[in-house]
């Protein structure tokens, strides 16, 4: 049954029996009423007249005027005559009366008081009568109302106990349900019984949780094979990927990680990286590198497919967005060590190449130029205006091919490793004027001036190769001269910071865009706009000097207002 038609159905029957119940205790009340009523209009009064006919009669021998009061009640008695034989008494009252008025006799006198009692004792036991009948009426509304309460009490004593249990029982049930389900219980069910309206929400509950159980069970197999698919995928890459969570542990390996590390799976269960590194080489390394978050820049030497191979380092550091939070937080990182062996291999390969052309090359150049000094000698002859303007520019194409296998020759040397380094305490402002006096005549061509500006004291010296850390400023000089208007100034500039010094250069040309500064030091590499003579591999050169030597270099430029190339040692 509806919990709407219980209500209303309980409430509906407790307001009919108070509503019967008012109804019988009113007839009742009302019936009692007239009947007390009746007693008194119909009894009470005979018994008032014949009682002030009797002291009439007790006086009328002194007081004539007692006849009339006789009368007079006599008269209101025979208006109200209602009971069996009353009448009769009351006629022989009258006659009796008449009699005595005529006689005054007391035996006249004797009959009309037998009258007058008879009417009393009528009209007496007529009360008694009612009286007992009034007793009877007010017991039977007492035995209804009774009845009737007692079904009122027990109809809204049992909509009291059943009621708010019979509601509030599948609510707190359901209220249970639903935390189950939400702390993620989706087999939780709820059977309501005697309820349609509880039935259905029961009903409706359960396909929901049915529905989520089926949901979370189809998402859980997807993930579990979208996990399964990622595995797979890691685990099938030719690249070695360790993947660590927020805690350190091991969380995925791939077999190429473990075949270069050494490591075994199975060893790796329940313990944390740092535990695994303490007898891991590899791993310490990889940590560490991970522990400071950024790609180190030269790559790793790792003896792997038996022979050394080049792995690149790139740690990814992973952070999500807990479902129901706004904060990252961290989950851990995935270090990515790229294979780069074959590039390493084809870069050697070409290295050794352009080594060997730009030395090969050197000889026969240098016999042409010899060639082409021969040739400006007169005792050879004399050569005419075109022969000798020909002469010249093979002349500078042979110095230019000279300076090209010359750099070619040093930046395969410096890249392949070949470099030898000759490290003695240089003096700071030797190393300098050496740089100046090299490039003092193609300034004075252009008539730019060579300032110095040496914050550095006179003896001070760094560890450092001379020929090479000259090489790297006159080539800074040399770009500066390049790219410097006419009557410009350079200036050179030496300054201690901490244990180290700091050569600078700076012109005041036309400067670099800052979008090309991250690629100034890559082989090959020239400004587009301005492609002058060149081979864009002085700068490179430069940085593998001062690498090799331990030192740093780079450079401050902006468009218009000059460049500062710097170094330090
Ligand atoms: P190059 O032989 O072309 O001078 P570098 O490696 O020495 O090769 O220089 C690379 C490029 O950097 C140059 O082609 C030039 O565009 C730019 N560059 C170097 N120095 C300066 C400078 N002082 N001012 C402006 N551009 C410069």
């Amino acid at each position: 049954m509806k919990i709407k038609t219980k209500i209303t159905l309980g409430v509906g029957l407790l307001f009919l029996m108070i509503v019967i119940l008012s109804v019988i205790s009113a007839v009742y009340i009302s019936k009692q009423k007239s009947d007390t009523q009746k007693i008194l209009t119909a009894n009470y009064n005979s018994l008032e007249y014949s009682k002030n006919m009797m002291l009439a009669l007790d006086k009328i021998s002194a007081d004539a005027t007692q006849i009339q009061t006789f009368r007079k009640n006599l008269a209101l008695e025979s208006r109200n005559i209602t009971e069996i034989g009353e009448k009769d008494s009351y006629q022989d009252a009258v006659a009796h009366f008449e009699n005595f008025l005529k006689t005054r006799n007391p035996e006249s006198e004797k009959l009309i008081r037998n009258d007058l009692a008879e009417i009393m004792r009528l009209n007496m036991n007529a009360i008694v009568q009612k009286s007992d009948k009034a007793i009877a009426t007010a017991q039977t509304a007492t035995t209804w109302v009774i009845s009737l309460g007692t079904i009122c009490f027990i109809i809204a004593f049992t909509l009291l106990f059943n009621l708010p249990d019979n509601i509030a029982r599948p609510i707190r049930e359901l209220t249970e349900s639903i935390k189950q389900i939400a702390s993620g219980n989706y087999h939780e069910r709820v059977h309501f019984r005697g309820s349609a309206e509880f039935e259905d929400l029961a009903n409706s509950f359960n396909s929901m949780a049915e529905k989520l159980d089926e949901y979370q069970s189809s998402s859980l197999s997807k993930q579990l094979m979208d996990k399964k698919r990622v595995e797979m995928l890691i685990s099938n890459m030719h690249d070695p990927v360790i993947g660590l969570d927020e805690k350190n542990q091991i969380n995925f390996i791939n077999d190429e990680a473990l075949k270069i590390s050494g490591l075994v799976r199975e060893e790796l269960i329940g313990k944390t990286a740092p535990e695994i590194a303490v007898n891991n080489d590899l791993l310490r390394e990889l940590l560490r590198n991970a522990a400071l978050e950024e790609k180190s820049e030269a790559p790793m030497k790792i003896f792997a497919d038996n022979k050394e191979s080049y792995f690149e380092q790139e740690i990814i550091p992973i952070s999500i967005i807990p479902t129901g939070e706004t904060e990252k937080k961290d989950a851990g990182k995935v270090i990515l060590l790229r294979n780069i062996t074959a590039y390493k291999e084809l870069d050697f390969a070409k290295t050794n190449f352009i080594a060997t052309v730009s030395h090969e090359l050197k000889t026969p150049i240098s016999s042409m130029k010899m060639g082409t000094q021969l040739l400006k000698n007169e005792k050879f002859g004399m050569l005419n205006e075109q022969q000798k303007e020909l002469l010249r520019s093979i002349e500078e194409d042979g110095e230019r091919l000279l300076d090209i296998t010359g750099e070619l020759l040093n930046l395969s040397q410096a890249e392949s490793g070949n470099i030898r380094l000759n490290f003695t305490d240089c003096n700071v402002s030797a190393l300098v004027n050496a740089a100046i006096s090299n490039n003092a005549v193609i300034a004075e061509n252009k008539e730019i001036e060579i300032l110095t500006d040496f914050r550095t004291r006179e003896s001070d010296t760094v560890k450092a190769d001379f020929d090479k850390t000259v090489w790297v400023l006159n080539n800074f000089l040399t770009n500066a001269i390049k790219h410097s208007g006419a009557g410009q100034k350079i200036i050179i500039s030496t300054e201690r910071i901490k244990d180290k010094v700091r050569f600078s250069v700076q012109d005041f040309g036309k400067g670099i865009d800052p979008k090309y500064h991250s690629r100034i030091f890559d082989r090959y590499f020239q400004v587009p706009e301005d492609y002058l003579s060149g081979t864009g591999l002085g700068l490179a050169i430069s940085k593998n000097f001062i690498e090799k030597q331990g030192g740093e270099i780079g450079l401050e430029s902006e468009i218009n207002k000059g460049s500062t190339f710097w170094m330090m040692l």
